[in-house]
């Protein structure tokens, strides 16, 4: 791997249609917008990864800074833990997240795939351990959807036995819609079902308290984002208050937003994103601070490379499970059963294009 070297770094935009639309209080997405990328070496392995930065609009832009940060990279040997470093000296002056972190974390993840292909490993195994089963939750639905089409969604979202968790996103209009969506859940799914519950960070503190306080005896394994992402402080005056644990972390961008969570001591649980984080180089420098804290990770979104990284966090939770990249996805042998997710035995992360529907979905950008 010393002669690893990067000779060109391809980056495709596309728009991909999703199965069950997001209908949450940001608003209802049909389609869910991606940068793939392509890292061209000397040898015959390519690395690859994608990121979902959420808005179609900024593609072009997070696209740019992927294209303008490669050129800092290429005929260089692949070390991609000091290419994070480096990468991150020349994003700076950019600020430490948003754009410049997306852009580094689309590019870590790229040359990390290709150096464990160059190994001939697994991500997982290079990075030290054996390949192991993970509990999976399922993601994909439950969104803000009409009730009657609750119970049909559930036994969508269960596949027959593939899950045995699933999340709902709550908060609705009225308190008793919660309600009767949590308990046609519980009724469907049984007394074994896991529900995981998500606000996607609509309420203010004093609303936010009064729902959960009235859904804290439902039997919810979490409350999700209850609040806006940055307010830390008020986060732990809920967990204080709520016994049913608060799970944050998918808008924590960089572990130092981990650090300032923990120092307000504002979840129970927490649940980093891929992207957000900063890649594979960032993510094994989160789970490393959870586990000095012994704060229980779970991952966001990405489950196909975010599955080799729980591997490696030494509090490793639940795998949030979504298909909505499986469009773009070559299929390399990933499995779900009785809710446990399987990664390939093959190199790299498992991550290889359906190149006809990339070219089907692409976008200019
Ligand atoms: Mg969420």
């Amino acid at each position: 791997m010393t002669n690893l070297i990067v000779k060109n770094i391809n980056i495709r935009a596309v728009n991909v249609p999703l199965d069950k639309p997001i209908i949450a209080h940001l608003g209802t997405f049909e389609s869910w917008p991606y940068l793939c990328i392509d890292v061209h070496t000397n040898s015959n392995s390519i690395g690859r990864s994608y990121i979902g930065p959420y808005l179609l609009s900024q593609l072009g832009s997070i696209s740019k800074c992927i294209e303008a940060l490669s050129k800092f990279f290429l005929d260089k040997n692949i070390k991609p833990f000091d290419f994070f470093k480096e990468g991150f000296k020349k994003t700076a002056l950019l600020g430490y997240q948003g754009v410049g972190l997306y852009a580094l974390a689309a590019l870590d993840i790229a040359f990390w795939d290709v150096y464990a292909k160059e190994a001939n490993l697994p991500l997982a195994v290079l990075l030290g351990s054996d390949l192991k089963a993970l509990d999976t939750y399922n993601s994909r639905g439950l969104w803000l959807i009409p009730l009657d089409k609750v119970e049909k969604e559930v036994n969508d979202l269960l596949d027959n036995g593939s899950f045995n968790a699933l999340k709902v996103r709550i908060g609705r209009d009225i308190l008793k819609e919660d309600i009767n969506v949590i308990e046609k859940i519980k009724k469907i799914g049984g007394d074994n079902i896991t529900i995981m519950s998500d606000f996607n960070c609509c309420y203010e503190y004093d609303t936010a308290l009064k729902r959960m306080l009235a859904l804290d005896d439902i039997g919810l394994y979490w409350f999700e984002e209850p609040i806006n992402y940055r307010n830390f402080e008020d986060c732990a005056k809920l967990s204080a208050r709520i016994k049913t644990p608060i799970n944050i972390g998918e808008n924590f961008h960089g572990p130092y937003d981990l650090i300032r969570s923990i120092n307000a001591n504002a979840s129970t649980y927490i649940m980093p994103d891929l992207m957000r984080i900063g890649g594979v180089s960032e993510w094994l420098k989160a789970a490393n601070i959870a586990e000095a804290y012994n704060l229980k990770f779970s991952t966001h979104l990405y489950p196909e490379v975010s599955a080799h990284l729980m591997h490696l966090t030494p509090t490793a939770h639940w795998l949030e499970w979504v298909d909505w990249a499986n469009p773009i996805l070559k299929d390399t042998g990933f499995k779900i059963n009785n809710g446990k997710y399987h990664i390939p035995n093959i190199p790299g992360t498992g991550i290889e294009w359906n190149e006809s529907n990339i070219e089907k979905y692409k976008v200019n950008v």
